[in-house]
């Protein structure tokens, strides 16, 4: 026979809280140590010992009780509660009100009064009975039902008849009388919680929580706080700002003879206030909300982060029984952030690090208020972030009527084209079936910073009938209200709540400091004068990617761009790109003077022709006879320069080399428009000129020629020097891979991450929208990868040609222009990979100012920067 094994307390499985930093999370798990820390504070913790994770696991194999707890339990009631290494992850709910006895009644009968006792020692049995024996709660609620009949102040005889029932009640059940042992109860109750902790439901629970497999628990034993006794007692929480925007303001509530989580306990204001229908605690209790902001301020400066603290009052006398971070939103985060490194509480850097630059987002643009409810109806991909309500339209042009109107439109289409620009500028939110985070329709919508869902392809648009119908079969007719959530890929019924941006205050004052630690430059993609405007709102760096195609689309453009692709002699053409030079020269002059003294990369033509072409038969015919042109000749044009996804043709410089004459004109306004602009004294301005969709040095090398025989001629014809720098777009998986050869002409390189994601994985970005989700659920993808750059492959093609660029040309400037750049990871691994820009949509230029800060602190030498 195996000799029985006498199990003693293991080392170091006791602490008391009086201990403080002694009290170690790694050994006593979260809460107890931090109420170990509010105790070393001087605020009035109730006092209480801290048992380890080794003395939990002992306890749940068998051992036994240390001694310090069990002295705690030899006068009066206890607290027992759960404290795993990680607050999140849950655990056995506490146990309040433990140590029922006899003796104990006695003595709080004196201190309290019988009905307090009575109560407190009720609900003592009841939740040991539950806990520990898995009694029925309901039980123990009918005899209460029976002895009370919902009295809210119960007489001491009627208490003391339930007390005697609970306790027959659970004699019954268990078999054995109530234990009149405090020690003993306490024992039974931690052994209970530590094996509800390993119980595998627990188990998997917490794991969901992102718990490791084992994760251990502590657990904390307290005296109680007797917030059920006569006078102003009870339960309630303070913080010392608003979750909501971060602001000074004292927020809680607090409810009268209760203990925690009491559901039937009535809440009362914290301060006076018109509203209320019950008296505030500043009148029940003068000067204990003052005591209770005053731990507040103490533990927001102890723990370095603005803290809620739980409280009890018994007659008034408060004590602490927890203290948490304050919930909080992304913009509330901000502001605490700001005001603890103001006020000296945490450094700059501290600050920086402590915002997730993705929840900028949400000073950017107008967002549902949290607490509005939500009637969603089809779900997509989040492409633009921020929320707009508006009537449902089903076409640019209803969209630019309604917009001329004043009325506020959410324009949806099965996916968006060039001719749907002008739309999309009218309305207030953009809504696609089909497409990706890299669509048109996504991309649009970030540079023009309205709210956009894309690959929204459970809800069906019927053109004809002028509907969109919900997957539940709801049906909005075209001028419908509705509500796109673009931060959340959500399309809702009707007009939620909304706030508004707020860009000033705290929100700059951190991209300030940002902007002082980063060395990473953040450049904006804007194609306007609106959108370049903007970005200087931003403070960017430059723009790092100006798209020349969207300056066609303007109506009366568009019609000279047509004649030019449709003209059928060369003379035609440049007729046409006659008109069309003046034209492109008056934008670059713009954006050269809002840009002023900042490097603008132009991008030379992109696109196939046929994006400029109308695609509806209806429509071939109407530009047939406004170029008096044969309509079959129109046709066949349009057809022949037509291309399918992912339009890897007759595009980018392939274009440029065989038409040269657009590359020329466009360069030849590049030149006259910075001359022009350079004629004042003032910073001049170094176009940077950038050849797209290049795949070969070849291509690099021929098209250069043609742009510096033009840089020569407009020179020698305005009688002005020029400095100019061409570089080349790596989205094509050779270009980065010949990236050594590519560097000996080019100044910079610049990664069109949409594009070269695209080549290298061999997805079409418009059509990646349609499994995406299902992809990432699915696991087969980690994210997004037109959201999130793929380190693992486009990002190894990237460190590829960034090293092969560097050695044959060392001053090769390196940049990234994909809508990656907003990207927080993306921006971090540019920083690693020694880039040196990164250029994104203008709104997502705070976000990658932040996150550059942050790889900045991050990746400097000896960083240890406590957080
Ligand atoms: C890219 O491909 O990453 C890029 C910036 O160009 P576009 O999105 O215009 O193709
Ligand atoms: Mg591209």
């Amino acid at each position: 026979m195996k000799p029985q094994e006498i199990m003693v307390v293991p080392p170091g499985a006791v602490a008391g809280l009086e201990g403080g930093e002694a009290v170690r999370v790694e050994s006593f798990g979260r809460k107890a140590a931090d109420l170990g820390r509010l105790t070393a504070l001087g605020l009035p913790v109730p006092a209480g010992v801290a048992l380890s994770f080794d003395c939990v696991a002992s306890l749940a194999a068998g051992g036994p009780m240390p001694e310090l707890a069990l002295g705690l339990a030899r006068d009066g009631l206890l607290a027992l509660r759960p404290s795993p290494e990680e607050r999140a992850w849950g655990g056995p709910s506490a146990m309040l009100n433990l140590g029922a006895c006899e003796r104990t009644l006695n003595a709080l009968t004196g201190r309290v009064g019988p009905v307090a006792a009575l109560r407190l020692h009720i609900r003592g049995v009841a939740r040991y009975a539950q806990a520990v024996h898995g009694l029925d709660p309901e039980e123990v609620d009918a005899l209460s039902r029976k002895h009370l009949r919902g009295a809210a102040e119960p007489e001491e005889a009627a208490l003391r008849a339930l007390l005697a029932d609970v306790q027959a009640l659970y004699a019954d059940a268990v078999g054995e009388p109530w234990p009149e042992d405090p020690g003993e109860q306490l024992e039974a109750a931690a052994r209970a919680m530590a094996r509800a902790w390993r119980a595998p439901t627990a188990r998997i629970l917490r794991q969901a929580k992102g718990a490791p497999e084992d994760a251990r628990l502590g657990l904390v034993v307290q005296r109680l706080a007797l917030s059920l006794a006569p006078g102003v007692s009870g339960c309630g929480s303070l913080q010392l700002v608003s979750g909501r925007s971060g602001a000074p303001e004292i927020v809680g509530g607090f409810a009268l003879r209760s203990q925690r989580s009491d559901p039937r306990a009535q809440p009362h204001p914290l301060i006076r206030d018109a509203g209320a229908t019950t008296a505030a605690l500043e009148d029940l209790a003068p000067g204990a909300v003052e005591r209770l902001a005053g731990a507040a301020a103490a533990a927001t400066e102890g723990f370095r982060d603005a803290h809620l603290v739980e409280f009890a009052l018994e007659a008034g006398e408060p004590a602490i029984i927890d203290s948490v971070p304050v919930r909080r939103n992304g913009r509330a985060a901000v502001r605490i952030a700001v005001d603890l490194a103001n006020a000296g509480v945490i450094s700059r850097e501290q600050a920086l690090l402590r915002i997730e630059p993705r929840s900028l987002i949400e000073h950017l643009h107008p967002q549902i208020d949290p607490g509005a409810s939500r009637d969603v109806f089809g779900t997509g991909l989040a492409a633009s972030p921020g929320a707009a309500t508006g009537r449902l339209v089903l076409s640019a042009e209803a969209a630019m009527t309604a917009a001329a109107q004043g009325e506020p439109t959410i324009l949806a289409r099965v996916e968006t084209g060039p001719e749907d620009i002008r739309g999309m500028h009218a309305a207030l939110g953009v809504l696609t079936l089909r497409g990706g985070m890299t669509s048109h329709a996504a991309v649009i919508a970030r540079g023009l910073g309205v709210p956009c869902v894309v690959g929204a392809g459970d809800l069906r648009l019927d053109p004809v009938e002028r509907t969109l119908t919900s997957p539940d079969g709801r049906v909005f007719r075209e001028g419908a209200l509705f509500t796109l959530d673009g931060t959340r890929g959500e399309v809702l019924a009707g007009a939620p709540a909304m706030i508004s941006p707020e860009l000033g205050g705290a929100f700059s004052d951190l991209l300030d400091w940002a902007d002082a630690v980063r060395d990473l430059g953040v450049r904006a993609n804007a194609d306007t004068p609106a959108e370049a405007r903007m970005a200087r709102d931003f403070r960017v760096d430059g723009i790092g990617l100006c798209r020349t195609e969207h300056m066609f689309f303007d109506p009366e453009r568009l019609m000279v761009m047509r004649e030019m692709i449709l003209a059928d002699t060369e003379a035609g053409r440049k007729a046409a790109l006659d008109q069309l030079l003046p034209m492109q020269r008056a934008d670059f002059v713009e954006l050269f003077e809002i840009m002023r003294g900042l490097p603008v990369v132009i991008r030379l033509l992109d696109p196939p022709l046929h994006e400029f072409l109308p695609q509806e038969s209806e429509d071939l015919h109407a530009l047939a006879r406004a170029m008096e042109l044969p309509v079959a000749q129109v046709i066949a044009q349009a057809r022949a320069l037509r291309e399918v996804n992912p339009m890897l043709g007759m595009r980018g410089v392939r274009l440029g080399l065989l038409i040269p004459e657009i590359y020329e004109m466009q360069a030849r306004a590049i030149f006259e428009a910075a001359i022009a602009v350079n004629r004042d004294a003032r910073a001049p301005v170094v176009p940077e000129v950038m050849i797209p969709l290049v795949s070969a040095n070849r291509e690099v090398e021929l098209a250069k020629a043609r742009i510096d025989a033009v840089a020569t001629e407009v020179q020698a014809e305005q009688g002005a020097t020029l400095d100019f720098r061409l570089g080349v777009m790596v989205e094509t998986p050779r270009a980065a891979l010949r990236a050594g050869d590519l560097a000996l002409s080019a100044a910079f390189l610049s990664f069109g991450t949409n594009d070269l994601t695209q080549m290298t994985y061999g997805l079409s970005r418009d059509d990646a929208g349609r499994f995406m989700r299902d992809y990432v659920h699915r696991g087969v993808f980690t994210e997004d990868p037109f959201h999130t750059l793929d380190l693992e492959g486009v990002g190894e093609l990237m460190l590829i040609a960034a090293r092969r660029g560097r050695a044959s040309n060392p001053g090769l400037v390196l940049g990234l222009c994909g809508e990656h750049g907003g990207d927080p990871s993306s921006v971090r691994f540019c920083k690693v990979a020694g880039f040196d820009y990164v250029s994104c949509s203008p709104f997502r230029v705070p976000i990658a100012r932040l996150a550059a800060a942050q790889a900045s602190l991050l990746t400097r030498d000896g960083s240890d920067i406590p957080q």
